[in-house]
Order: structure tokens, then sequence, then C-alpha cells
């Protein structure tokens, strides 16, 4: 358990419960213990650097039907106290493995988690309790009485993976989580658990764990071990659950409320007269200044940007604001932002993903304050993390591959940067912990700076950017955001101008979306500014989905029978694909952009259905049985999970490539020079089964100009794979330009990991890559970082041949 210990050294403060050593005295005791099924080879016991561990084959190679591997391990355990769990666990081949899944059965459920290993060799998974999902209906974290761990297939090849210890976890912050109970709405539920989600990685990041504990557990004293209870967004808080927070606080704890402010929780806070707020304009809530000199390591300001907020004053307690709203033009919006008093603090939104790295400091900054002792720890964190950036694993990494690039510009920011790292250290020693996380940001400053700048630039390459509002980084201003973006080295935007029922330019046929009415025709601005700074504009267009479509046109599309159904019955607001005025009106909005502007390409996204269980309309039924030439017995049944299941995936598939395949003949023959082009998902083949997206086909019959699949990971090891199986399904028939997910729902990526990410991509033979998403935050944060190395110089996009 070497690397355990150390990982305690630094996280002190971490409470552990053993649950598995995985140190068993032969391969027979340790398969009576974790019991293989469905396919997966018996477990046995090896050597590994002088220890005894659990070692799991995974022959997806040898075991072409084999999904997953499965272990499974009786138990009778209480876990409701643990917040988190680690699983040390190791492989040589990690790149060969798909996700892992860790459950624990209860009642006739389970709770349901999943991670990926991030690199070669032994690494110790950390899953926050904060991320299980309950499947099923489990009786409770107190009553556990089953784990499983599990490997999902990834590339198709054999590989081993070895355990080496699965513990319980405890620490001083506690994330309290809202309970099923108090919150029935499943989507107010599902928003409120990713909310703590987004605050248990910030807190992971700032090297201090946290301890989720549900609303329920909380009201029966599983605070009882913590020192300060964060509520990530509760809008439900029941009574009971308020009562523990009150026994907590007097017991001196300290609680950290987001958003929703319960009257009697405020009261108790000394934060009173809580008060929703809805921006006007829009787009009011951009950034939040502070101002509280006596906060060590507080931040002068972060971005974000906030739909609405809830707002409070202080009543008691010291209670002061610290923080207060600022529009996008720098002006006081008269909000307060962030609360502070003696028993906690209170922010009046959620925490967005948007300025990580503003969010970690204010984070830090606040709980520092709250408890102390929590300032060593992230101190500890900090500096431990300093060397390792982009692709690099540590500081003696980044030396040789600043020096391998003789940039000088890189060395001088290298040096500075060194000399930084060893200020920080010395004032960590003298205990002054804020100082030097403070002097530790500035050292990774410079060694981020170090790092973009040895990465070198090529000559060929697609460099892109996905812009998701039509109205690029800066409303009403393309004309900055092209220049920006071509200042940085891009030579492609691909920006959502259409939608199944939106248009954000001029359209004849689909309806004009606001942004028109207020900005003006944005494919014609965005095309001109484009064209003026060299880059290419692929307009974008999210096919079928109506969710930004105006209520009367889906309404109208819906009485029509003209949206989708689920093989349950229930109508879903997307195009069906397979109803011939449908394919017309995608068909129609696609080419309309080819005729009427001077751009680049099209670029298809969403060209698919929504998942496994769309569409069953009536329509599709008539349409499949006249295609096919024969009824169906039992709709949808047969065709759902029967026996002609196969068939209508299969019919599925079609309804999605003929509208590729006829976009593709006709705006060629509109403008031969057009080149078109597609957002696909990562994995295949499951997208192809799940949600008829079988865009290798698409490639094989020459439809597309260049392909980006949506590889939003955090784990390079994941994006990695990915990448590399998606180089083989197109076997360099037209140029790939993978996606990073740089702020992505699943993926927030600093910029020296977007640009180690492009390193892999390259790496491996992709002809370029496409960040997800371009706004003000990212042109400010990423475009530049890349254009210092990766995109110093200026390339040519490989489908432009
Ligand atoms: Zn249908």
């Amino acid at each position: 358990m070497t690397s355990c210990l150390l990982l305690w050294a630094i996280l002190g403060a971490a409470n552990e419960q053993i649950i598995d050593r995985f140190d068993y005295a032969d391969s027979d005791t340790a398969a009576k213990a974790w019991v293989a099924s469905a396919g997966t080879p018996r477990v046995r016991v090896v050597e590994d650097q002088g220890r005894r561990v659990v070692e799991m084959a995974t022959p997806f190679a040898s075991n072409p039907n084999l999904e997953r591997t499965i272990l499974d391990r009786a138990v009778q355990l209480d876990l409701s106290a643990p917040g988190e769990f680690s699983l040390e666990i190791g492989s040589p081949t990690a790149e060969k493995l798909g996700r892992l899944s860790l459950y624990f059965r209860s009642g006739e459920g389970w709770f349901a988690g999943g991670g990926e290993l991030s690199k070669k060799g032994w690494q110790t998974l950390r899953f926050s309790k904060a991320s299980f999902r309950p499947e099923g209906k489990p009786a409770g974290w107190h009553k556990i009485d089953g784990i499983r761990l599990s490997i999902w297939r990834g590339p198709s090849a054999d590989a081993v993976v070895r355990l080496g210890g699965l513990a319980a976890l405890w620490h001083d912050v506690a994330l309290v989580l809202p309970s099923p109970s108090s919150l029935s709405d499943r989507q107010e539920l599902r928003a409120a658990l990713s909310a703590a989600d987004a605050v248990g990685d910030f807190l992971a990041q700032l090297g201090l764990g946290s301890d989720a504990v549900d609303e329920h557990a909380a009201a029966q004293g599983a605070l009882a071990r913590r020192r300060v209870a964060i509520l990530a967004h509760n809008p439900g808080v029941g009574r009971e659950t308020i009562g523990a927070l009150e026994a907590f606080v007097q017991g001196g704890g300290k609680v950290f409320v987001c958003y929703s402010l319960a009257p009697e929780l405020g009261k108790l806070l000394g934060f009173g007269r809580p008060k929703y707020v809805r921006p006007s304009p829009p787009d009011q809530f951009a950034e939040i200044r502070f101002e509280a000199s006596d906060l060590p390591g507080l931040p002068k300001a972060v971005r974000q940007s906030s739909w609405n907020i809830t707002t409070a004053e202080p009543v008691g307690h010291h209670a002061r604001v610290i923080g207060r709203w600022f529009d996008p033009q720098g002006r006081p919006t008269g909000h307060a932002a962030m609360l502070l008093s003696d028993r906690g603090a209170f922010f009046s939104h959620i925490v967005l993903s948007d300025d990580p790295e503003g969010k970690r400091q204010m984070l830090a900054a606040v709980l520092g304050r709250l408890w102390p002792p929590l300032w060593e720890q992230m101190a500890r964190t900090k500096l431990d993390a300093l060397g390792r950036m982009g692709h690099l694993e540590g500081p003696a990494d980044l030396a040789r591959y600043v020096n391998r690039s003789s940039d000088s510009a890189a060395a001088k920011a290298l040096e500075a940067g060194t000399a930084a790292y060893r200020a920080a250290a010395k004032l960590a020693e003298a205990k002054q912990f804020p100082e030097a996380i403070q002097q530790a940001q500035e050292a990774r400053r410079l060694l981020v700076e170090a790092y973009l700048r040895a990465t070198p630039s090529r000559g060929e390459e697609g460099r892109a950017f996905w812009e998701h509002s039509g109205q690029g980084a800066y409303p009403g201003d393309w004309e900055r955001t092209a220049r920006e973006l071509a200042a940085a080295g891009f030579n492609m935007v691909i920006p959502n101008m259409l939608w199944g029922g939106l248009a954000h330019y001029e359209s004849e046929v689909l309806p004009q979306s606001r942004v028109v009415r207020s900005h003006g025709d944005q494919i014609a601005q965005c095309a001109a500014a484009c064209k003026k700074h060299g880059l290419e504009a692929h307009i974008w267009k999210v096919n079928w989905n109506l969710s930004t479509a105006p209520r009367e046109f889906v309404e109208k599309l819906r009485k029509q029978g003209r949206t989708q159904v689920s093989a349950r019955g229930e109508p879903h607001d997307w195009l069906c694909p397979s109803h011939p005025e449908n394919f017309q009106l995608e068909l129609d909005s696609m080419l309309e952009v080819a005729r009427r502007y001077d751009v680049a390409g099209l670029h298809f996204d969403y060209i698919r259905y929504p998942d496994g269980d769309h569409c069953y309309c009536e329509g599709c039924r008539r349409r499949f049985e006249s295609e096919s030439g024969r009824k169906v017995a039992r709709w949808p049944d047969d065709c759902y999970r029967g026996e002609r299941s196969r068939e209508y995936r299969d019919w599925r598939c079609k309804q999605i490539t003929r509208l590729v395949e006829a976009v593709h003949r006709q705006a060629k023959k509109i403008k031969p020079q057009i080149k078109l082009s597609a957002a696909v998902f990562g994995a295949y083949p499951s997208c192809r089964e799940s949600v008829g997206q079988d865009w290798p086909e698409w490639i094989k019959a020459g439809y597309l100009d260049f392909v980006c699949p949506m590889d939003y990971t955090e784990s390079d090891l994941g994006f990695i794979s990915l990448v590399s199986s998606q180089l083989e399904l197109v076997g360099g028939r037209i140029p790939i330009y993978p996606g990073i997910g740089a702020t992505a729902s699943r993926s927030a990526l600093s910029v020296d990991r977007v640009v180690g990410q492009i390193h892999h991509a390259r790496s491996l033979g992709a002809n370029g890559f496409t960040i997800f998403n371009l706004d003000r935050g990212t042109i400010q944060d990423i475009a530049p970082g890349v254009g210092l190395g990766a995109g110093s110089r200026p390339a040519m996009p490989p489908h432009r041949k």
C-alpha cells in the first residue's frame, strides 16, 4: 500500500476504513471472495512489487461478445458515514480498458459510480459519494450487502487489471445532498446533485476532498465528524436537516450555503431576506468582485454567467457582504453575490464551472476562513501538483520538454516559474499557507506559460472552435471574435446558426430567433468577419432537436404527428426523422445556408435519435411496415426489444444517413467547394445501436469531408483510447479533428490540459482538433494559450487540399 500511505501523508486529515486489502492467501480464497460472472475469468493472486494483489483478466479481444467483466463480493457494511471511496488499481495496458464501474448493492437496488484509469501502472481512483446514482430501489447506505466491480469494453483488446485496496474515507468537509424524499421532482434533484458534483470536483482539485452526506443522514447525526458543511443547492431542505445544522453550528461547525436559502437556515447563519432575482438584461450577471482584504487568498474577481440568483442581506453573527455582482461592461448591479458571517457563508447561485481557477481560489479563501486547518491541506496539494501539466507528469518532464523546444521565451518562463516554486515551498515550510498558495499560483502561471510556449506548431492542421450561441464570443461583434481567433492561430470556427426549429439568420424556412432581431443576420456577419481574417466558417446545425424552437411551431408539428414518440408512447419534441416533411425541412434549411451565404462548410450535429427509446410514432410504424413490406405483429415491442429489433435499428440508421447523403449530394451541386462535416459520438458502435448514428458508414460512402468526434473527457487516457479507435474507423479516408471538451458538461479543462490533448491527438496521427466551446471565457483563457505555441504559426486545414 505504499502509494496509499503517500497519499495519506499529503491529505493528512482523512480518516480511513479499509473495505478490502485484496491481500488473499491464494487464488482460490480470492476467487471465493470475489466471484466472477458473465464470462469474466476467475481472479487470481499475483505478486506485484513485493506484495500480493488480485488480478482480473479483461479478455475483450478473445471474447468479442463480452460487454463488461463483473466481480462480486458479498459484505455486510454500514457505509452511511463515509463520503468517499478510494480504489487502488493498476494496469500495464490501461489504454485498452473502457470505463470502470463501482457498485454497492443495497436492498433491491444499487448505488452506481464510475471512473477511468488515468495512466498506466498503479494509481488511486477516488469516487465521491455525490457521484453515485441510485439504480432500482436501494435500501440505503447503512445496509450494503454487496460490492461489484466492472470494467466495460473499450478497444477490442485483452488486458489485465490489478486491485490493491478499496477503502472508505472521511473528510473535514461534508457536502450535504438533497435526498429524494426532500426533493421529489426528479429533474430538480438531478440538477441539485450535479451542482454538488461540481463543488465536489473543485474541492478535489483543491486537495480537500469531501464527504457526501444526504439530508436524511445529516438529520440522523452524520455530520458529527465534520467541520464544514456545504449545501451546494438544496431547494427543499427540511426542518429536521435545519435542526441538525443548528446543532452542528452550535458545536463549532460552519455552514456554506449556495443559491437556495431557507429563511430559518439563513437566520441561523446571519443571512436574511433572501430574494430571487432574474437578471435584466439576461446576461446581466457576468462577474463577481470581492472586497474583503482580511480574507487571505480571495481573488479580486471571478467570472460567472448566472441566469438567476438569490440575494440576501446581513442580519446577524457579524455577517457582511464580501462580493457583489457586476455586468459584462463592468458596472455594478447592486446585488450581493457572497456573504460571510461567524457561522458560515452564503453564495447567491450554484457554483458554475466557468472560470475554474477563479472558482477554486474563491472556495479556498472562504473555506480556509471557515476552518483554517484546511489551508495546510490545500497548500501541500498545490505544491505537489505544480510540475504536472498538459501531457507531462512532473517538473523533470517539463524541463526536458522546454529544453527540447529551444524556445528562449519558454526557457525564461521556466526559470522564473522554478524560482517562484522555491519561494512557495519556503512559505509553506514557514506555515504561511495562504501566501504559499498565492506564490504557488504565480509559479503555476509561469510554468504553464513555459509549457504552452514549448509546444510546437504545425504547417498543416485543422484548428477549430465550436461556438454554441451563434453570436461569437462577443454578441454583436463577430469581427472581434474572428480577429482574436485568427490571432491565436485558429483557421476554422463552427458556429451554431440553426436548429430543428430556429435560425439565427434571415431564414425563409425556419422560425427566426430573437438574436436576428436584436443583432441582425448572424451568418452574414460571421461569414464576412471570417473572410476578412482568413478563417473558415462551417455552419453548424443542431439537427432534429426542437428544444429552442418557438412553442407554437412545436405545437403545430406535434399536432401534425411530426414529433417523436418513445417506445412507451410518450411524446418528445424532436422531429421524427422518417417523416417526409421533416426530412425536407432539415434538407431545405441546410441547403438554404449553402445557397445564400459565402461559407466554407455545413456541419451536422445531433444527427441522430435522442436515445435508444425513439422513435416509435405511428408514422414510423407505417413507414417501416411499408418499406419492409411486412406488418409488425406486436407494435412496438417486436421492433423495440423483440424479434424485429435488429431490423428496426438498421432502419433507424437509414433515416439519419439519408439526410447526410441528400445534403452532401445537393449542397455540392449548389457549391462544389463546400465541405461537409459532423460532430459525432465518440464511442462506436454503441452510438449506432443507441441513437442510430452510423458515422463510419457516412465516411466510407464519401458524404463527409472531415469529422469531429466529441471526445469530451478529463482523462487523457480516455481521450487517447477514443481517438485511437476513431482513427482506425476513419482509416485515413478524411481528416479527423477530435473534439476537446474545454467547457463541456462532463469535462472542464484548463488551457494546459487542452494543449495536452492537442499533443495526444497529434501524436496519434489526428489532423487537427476542435475545442468546445467558444465564448467570452474560453476566447480569453484558452485561445491565446493555444496561440502561444501549438498555434503560433499559421496552418492550412488538410481538408482544403
Ligand atoms: Zn417517428
